[in-house]
């Protein structure tokens, strides 16, 4: 696919690594660098939110490894997954280092970088559409828009150790930006509803979940601030989610493909009436 292109994507040299981002799901979304790379590699080391219908890109022989940390199989340590990718390196192997979305965006690939710079593996990174861009678009949801914010700030529900980071100061991210999209949310989403209330979001601003973002099984929730733990209970709404909080979820009511349907049947009704 990538050989009728009219213009040239790069070489996969072998003993070298590339750090790639494969999208929030949708094949579609892929970019042509990840296309591209899955041709190419021998060894792809693949994350558990890598959708698996982009895998069967990969070049036929190319061994896929799974190195996730979910997905009920046994999973690879950080440390473990770059001292993979070094030894498969080292073999002189093309070793494509697949994650979901963006690799640089709460995803490690930094660390993995820089890991290779000290073992001194040459490496390439491409960037993936990230699901916190993704996820809100196909809700129907635009991350910013000019009437309503001029910012938006992208936070972790987690850190390393597993807790909300201690690090937020929660009434400065609160006025920080109008709208706020959070990965890694949902084990402590209570909490942070909580803290945004203390820190002076109102609690009536909407609120979005979007689950599965981008694949077939995506599932949109609204719901305001003060009423996420209810929401939560009623559909059991699990990761991977992404939360979208602040005044562009209400853009969903008109944007989301399902209310761009109804709303161009409803125009067609009306023209042959
Ligand atoms: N590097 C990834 C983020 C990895 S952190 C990216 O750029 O998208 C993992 C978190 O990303 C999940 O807990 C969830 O919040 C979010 N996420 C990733 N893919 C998702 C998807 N398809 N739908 C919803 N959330 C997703």
């Amino acid at each position: 696919m990538t050989a009728d292109l009219p213009f040239k994507l790069p070489q996969f040299i072998a003993g070298h690594v590339w750090l790639v981002g494969a999208g929030p799901g949708d094949p579609g979304l892929l970019t042509l660098h990840c296309v591209n790379a899955l041709k190419q590699a021998d060894h792809i080391l693949y994350d558990a939110l890598v959708d698996h219908s982009c895998l069967k890109l990969a070049k036929q022989g190319a061994i896929l490894e799974f190195a996730g940390k979910r997905g009920g199989k046994p999973s690879l340590k950080q440390q473990e997954i770059t001292e993979r990718m070094i030894c498969l390196a080292r073999e002189g192997k093309r070793v494509l280092r697949l994650k979901g979305g963006d690799p640089f965006v709460f995803g490690r690939g930094g660390e993995e970088a820089l890991a290779l710079i000290e073992a001194h593996i040459p490496f390439r990174v491409f960037p993936g559409i990230t699901a916190g861009i993704a996820g809100p678009a196909y809700a129907g949801i635009p991350v910013t828009h000019r009437s309503i914010n001029h910012s938006v700030l992208f936070l972790t529900g987690h850190d390393a150790d597993g807790t909300v980071p201690k690090s937020f100061d929660w009434k400065a991210i609160s006025r920080a930006a109008p709208v706020l999209v959070f990965y890694m949310a949902m084990k402590h989403i209570d909490e942070i509803a909580d803290d945004l209330i203390k820190g002076g979001r109102k609690s009536d601003e909407p609120v979005m979940f979007i689950t599965h973002a981008t694949t077939s099984n995506q599932r949109i929730y609204k719901t305001e601030l003060g009423h996420i733990k209810q929401t939560i209970k009623e559909h059991d709404i699990e990761p991977p989610t992404i939360v979208v909080v602040g005044k562009v979820v209400s853009l969903a009511d008109k944007l989301s493909p399902d209310s761009v349907t109804d709303e161009l049947e409803d125009e067609l009704d009306n023209r042959s009436l």
